[in-house]
């Protein structure tokens, strides 16, 4: 077939279609969000959000059960959610072959924390493969299919930021052909990890990270690339590229699959050299279990072990230059801080929050950009559902005047993912405090994908649409409250109500993202500032909208002006004016 570019995220659903998967499940996350939604593309695939990275697993395993092969994708966040089942399926095994991709995020560009995945591998006793391209990705995820079903495990795949995102060449194969039908099979000794069983099990695990460390010392996916002289380089994924680039003589170990090691291999390789480094991104996790079969290897003393590494940074570890986490620009550009959109339905609920002085615990989701200023809205995040569960452990600790202040924020995806449990503990524990779901009916952080709120599956088909309402009202909420968080008094007012409650109390503020992929937003003129009226104030900038902006040469003290290209006409500054400065221009 043709060869074409692909970023490695497309790569991998590739992969995964050539393999015959039948089943694809996730749920959306950077830098792994863009797998599903190409594996949407291919025929015969059922492709769809789960509300939560443990179910998507969950319903990838359960399709594996059938016989046929799933795939399961997140992020790296995400597979702390999806340890549980995780850890289990390693004793149980599979029947097709089950590949879950996480995508690790070094540098932190889009995510709370700095994970190495390849932990996970080592931790569940899995194989792990991590590609160096998208070829590789491609690869990769095909070849994961025949391991998972050779060593009846579930094979973890492993990218980072820069694979996930990155675009290189890759060379498409034929599908396969010939897989069995899905059928069912009992099997309870197999499929019911009851003590008795999982006893029987946990030695096959082991017997199966031993055969596949040897196994894996004679696959190609494990080479070596010669070089010149005796310095040597063991190596992985992204990090390949920058050894390659800054070390273009040294001999190359490339390990395609991380976990379990070749240790017969990296042996041998290791012999051959005076000096031996590891390059890999984040954990020394190669180095440790290198130098723990004796062999003497340089990592971590050298290369950082915080955020990514780049061609700049080996090449400075390597000549003993400190390492700047940042990258710097000599360009003088403007300074733009990361903002919520003009028109963002959040926008007015942190500002009253603010006033009202809640001490607000929040969530992961664009409403995490409250924290910054001039809102500065938010007090806490954690994780995905922790908005609300956090504020039940405060409610339980503080004095009865200071636990009115709490107010648990999050958005209706997070609050489908993991915020129903948090829900239904701050209910039970009958914790005084005040949730806010933050409902603009997408999954807004990660790129308006649907979830089961929505009304809309993967491929954009009606689905039934989840009632948030009705589901706060079963697990026992009795004061739930719908506003329009465009309307700043009765925002105010319902949010002084609600925490003035002596029992958990639910405000759904619901209007639709601006960023909608079906255009349900509601956009309006834009709205000008009168310089007659603006006194220069400066009230309407509290809201951060980057619709309007400070013309300091007009007037005295300058004046506000509303940029007509950023601005849809919400009307929530106009709120804030006490001078009536704002209107729109067909009322001037
Ligand atoms: S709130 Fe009104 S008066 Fe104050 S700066 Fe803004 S537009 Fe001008
Ligand atoms: S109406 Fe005001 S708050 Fe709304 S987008 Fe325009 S400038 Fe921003």
């Amino acid at each position: 077939m043709k060869k074409t570019i692909l970023s490695g995220n497309e790569a991998i659903a590739r992969g995964a279609f050539e393999a015959g998967v039948k089943v694809a499940s996730a749920y959306p996350g950077t830098p792994s969000t863009e797998i599903l939604e190409n594996v949407a593309n291919y025929p015969g695939i059922d492709a769809a959000w789960a509300p939560n990275e443990k179910v998507a697993l969950e319903v990838g395993i359960g399709a594996c059960f059938g016989g046929a092969r799933a795939l399961v994708t997140m992020k790296h966040v995400g597979l702390n959610v999806a340890a549980d089942p995780l850890f289990t399926l390693s004793y149980i095994g599979v029947r097709g072959g089950l590949v879950l991709v996480v995508a690790d995020d070094p540098e932190m560009h889009s995510s709370q924390d700095e994970q190495d995945s390849r932990n996970y591998a080592k931790f569940a006793k899995v194989p792990m493969l991590e590609p160096g391209d998208s070829e590789e990705a491609r690869a990769f995820t095909r070849l994961a299919y025949e391991i998972s079903e050779k060593f009846d495990t579930p094979v973890l795949v492993r990218t980072t930021t820069r694979i996930s995102h990155g675009k290189s060449i890759v060379f498409p194969a034929e599908p396969v052909q010939g897989l069995p039908e899905p059928n069912l099979v009992r099997d309870p000794a197999k499929f019911v990890m009851l003590p008795a069983n999982a006893r029987r099990r946990h030695p096959l695990v082991e017997k199966r990270m031993l055969d596949l460390a040897q196994w894996s010392c004679e696959q190609p996916f494990n080479r070596i690339e010669e070089g010149k002289g005796e310095v040597g380089v063991i190596t992985a994924g992204i990090s390949y590229q920058y050894a390659k680039e800054i070390l273009p003589d040294a001999h190359i170990l490339k390990l395609g699959m991380v976990h379990p090691l070749p240790k017969d291999l990296i042996r041998s390789f290791a012999a051959r050299c005076s000096t031996l480094y590891v390059i890999e991104e984040l954990d020394p996790f190669l180095e440790e279990q290198i130098q723990a079969m004796g062999i003497r290897v340089i990592g971590k003393e050298l290369f950082p072990i915080c955020g990514e590494l780049t061609p700049g940074r080996v090449q400075a570890s390597l000549e003993g230059r400190e390492t700047v986490l940042s990258q710097s620009t000599e360009a003088s550009l403007p300074n733009r801080p990361p903002n919520m959109c003009p028109g963002c339905s959040h926008r007015g609920v942190f500002y009253e929050l603010k006033r009202l002085g809640a001490f607000v615990t929040g969530d992961i989701g664009c409403y995490t950009l409250a924290a910054l200023p001039p809102l500065s809205a938010m007090d806490s995040c954690v994780c995905m559902g922790a908005g609300i569960s956090n504020a039940t452990g405060l409610s339980k600790v503080l004095p009865p005047e200071q636990r009115q202040k709490v107010v648990g924020v999050m958005g209706d995806s997070t609050f489908l993912h993991t915020g129903i449990n948090s829900l239904m503990d701050m209910v039970y524990a009958q914790a005084q405090a005040t949730v806010v779901i933050l409902d603009n009916r997408t999954t807004g952080m990660t790129g308006r994908q649907d979830n089961p709120g929505t009304g809309h599956s993967l491929t954009g088909a009606a689905a039934p649409a989840v009632d948030i309402e009705t589901i706060c009202r079963a697990l026992g909420v009795r004061d739930i409250q719908v506003i329009d968080p465009y309307d700043l008094e009765l925002t105010r007012q319902t949010l002084k109500d609600a925490m003035a409650r002596p029992e958990p109390s639910v405000v759904i503020a619901r209007r639709t993202c601006m960023l909608e992929r079906r255009g349900a937003a509601e956009r309006k003129l834009p709205l000008f500032v009168d310089a007659d009226k603006c006194v220069s104030c400066k009230a309407c900038l509290k809201l951060g909208c980057p619709a309007i902006e400070w013309n300091a040469e007009a007037g005295d003290k300058g004046k506000a002006v509303v940029n007509q290209l950023l601005c849809v006409g919400c009307g929530v500054c106009q709120q804030l004016c006490k001078f009536d400065a704002l209107g729109v221009h067909n009322e001037k």
